[in-house]
């Protein structure tokens, strides 16, 4: 059973532990990076990247989440989380530092004003069974992807015929715009738990 733990500067720490146990983790809170360093894999939860990142930097933990980021911890971002694991931000504050390691360039609060929160039905790709209930909260969507990013959830652009991307993979990172331990449905929790078994942690 790995341990994976929560980033648990600010946003929505409890709903992931609760998301996480249910999913066969052992789930505990991250606050220092003698905590950090005890953890197979990490979540960053949704709440507010700013101040996330700025907390981060002021509790010692950015450099140390960069390093275990490099040196291959799975981590799982939802939406704010998603914001921190870009490598580039737009529509981000000035000093908003990223921890990185996705080749993508995520904008923040992409969603916009008449959407600002809303939820809808996602299919995802790895996910047996029914779409996943994407609930979005002054969400960012994806505006670009490397090449060795995997998409794999999208929804209809509200304006045109694209399509926002709105989950993706990166080798042993995963990030979604949208918040499954909202939801009690823990499928893209157990589909995190199992990236971190299949990497050995
Ligand atoms: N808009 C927030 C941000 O920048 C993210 C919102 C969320 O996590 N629900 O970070």
């Amino acid at each position: 059973t790995p341990t994976i733990g929560v980033l648990a500067l600010q946003g929505d720490v409890r709903e992931h532990l609760v998301a996480l146990a249910a999913a066969d983790a052992l789930a505990r809170p991250v606050r220092r990076p003698e905590e950090l360093a005890e953890v197979d894999a990490l979540v960053m939860p949704g709440g507010e990247s700013t101040t996330i990142s700025k907390l981060a930097v002021l509790f010692g933990l950015m450099d140390p989440l960069r390093e275990r980021v490099a040196a291959g911890m799975p981590v799982y971002g939802t939406c704010a989380g998603m914001i921190l694991l870009a490598d580039k931000i737009l529509d981000g504050r000035d000093d908003q530092e990223s921890v990185g390691g996705i080749d993508m360039t995520v904008r923040r609060n992409a969603f916009g004003r008449q959407n600002e929160s809303f939820e809808t039905a996602i299919p995802f790709a790895g996910l047996a069974g029914d779409p996943v209930t994407g609930v979005f909260i002054r969400a960012p969507w994806v505006e670009a992807v490397g090449a060795g990013v995997e998409v794999l959830a999208e929804v209809p652009a509200a304006d045109g015929p694209d399509a926002r991307i709105v989950a993706v993979r990166q080798g042993n990172l995963l990030a979604t715009s949208f918040h499954p331990e909202l939801t009690g449905d823990h499928r893209v929790h157990e589909y995190f738990v199992r990236m971190v078994e299949a990497a050995g942690r």
